[in-house]
């Protein structure tokens, strides 16, 4: 196995981890502040934090409109919610199909608990190839499918009814990583009591919380009633709880920021598109994955002009010469773009 790589604390422009840049630490309200250091302050630091978590349940039902008659479970981070999710489906085996390039958390999980991990390729220009999915399932009966929608590092969304194709064909969970939903604006939440084998996550980390570390997955009680089980009992301290119900008060300033890296990102996808010899591919998350005539030429420029992004050349066959651009503020996007024309 490998670890997932995380690179060292930058000091410049970091356009790497799809975090919400248009959130200064520096720069929230006074009375924000004020509400989370008052809250914080008042917290049982000697007291088990509540499990349950009561009022941010409360507060995410209101401000992300899960129905009451789902369940949800929280981790830090849905990187735990994957864990969970796959001891709980995979413990004494069964296979586990992801589409690849994807999201590498799902393998080491599943290699972790020694699930049989079989990964599908999509086509070279990252679209959907279903009846390879379909097929792949059909052979191998897994107990669980990874879908990340819209997909990461690729950015693209698949075929409503493609997915609806692979949940009803799948005979175990299918779980929709639903990661970069505030950017797509388009989720499967609405369908889930359609679809009995289905279960959604999602996370507070693209939208301006990724300190926090606070994920989540949503569906039927039957199905979060068993992650449960295997989920450590105190696993989101009493600080992540509060931090992640004040900001959530403040839905609206997230979903602004949101709004501005989905400009930003359409901004970077039609300057990409006319520079010589690049290929940016289309998105709907707070991203763009482009190839280059160069990628490591072009990823050491950058660095070397502060300001860093992924390099996902070495992932998958088809991602030769690609790197990940997040959609950070105008200035930045501004300063990458100004970088990107004297390196080419
Ligand atoms: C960023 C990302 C996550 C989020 O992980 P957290 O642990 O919640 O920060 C989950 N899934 C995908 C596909 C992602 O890109």
């Amino acid at each position: 196995m490998k670890a997932y790589p995380v690179a060292p604390p930058w000091p410049g422009i970091k356009l790497e981890l799809m975090e919400d840049t248009h959130f200064d630490p520096q720069l929230p309200a006074v009375e924000l502040r004020r509400e989370l250091g008052e809250r914080m302050a008042a917290a049982a630091f000697n007291r088990y934090p509540d499990p349950s978590a009561p009022a941010l349940k409360d507060m995410m039902r209101k401000t992300l409109g899960i129905d009451a008659k789902y369940e949800i479970i929280l981790g830090s981070g849905s990187d735990e919610v994957i864990t969970i999710i796959s001891q709980s489906i995979l413990a004494g085996g069964g296979a586990v199909v992801s589409l690849e390039p994807s999201f590498s958390v799902f393998k080491n999980a599943a290699t972790a608990v020694a699930g049989r991990y079989v990964g599908v390729s999509l086509r070279a220009d990252f679209t959907l190839d279903v009846d390879a999915l379909l097929a792949t399932i059909e052979r191998e009966q897994p107990k669980l499918v990874w879908i990340v929608y819209p997909n990461n590092p690729t950015g693209n969304l698949y075929p409503d009814a493609d997915i609806e194709r692979v949940i009803k064909a799948a005979p175990g969970l299918v779980v929709i990583d639903e990661a970069y939903e505030a950017f797509a604006g388009r989720s499967w939440l609405a369908r889930l009591d359609e679809f009995p084998n289905l279960v959604l996550m999602r996370t507070l980390s693209k939208i301006g919380l990724a300190g926090i570390r606070l994920g989540y997955a949503v569906g039927a009680p039957d199905w979060i009633n068993e992650f449960n089980k295997v989920r450590g009992p105190f696993n989101v301290g009493v600080l992540q709880q509060i931090a992640a119900e004040v900001m959530l008060k403040h839905f609206d300033t997230l979903k602004h920021h949101a709004r501005q890296m989905v400009e930003q990102r359409d901004r970077m996808f039609n300057a990409l598109q006319k520079m010589p010899g690049v290929t940016p591919f289309p998105s709907a998350a707070n991203f763009v994955l482009a190839r280059f005539p160069d990628s490591a030429k072009v990823f050491d420029g950058l660095k070397a002009r502060g300001i860093l992004v992924r390099n996902l050349s070495a992932l998958h066959p088809h991602m030769a010469n690609t790197l990940r651009l997040s959609a950070g503020t105008p200035s930045e996007v501004e300063a990458l773009l100004v970088a990107l024309d004297g390196i080419l």
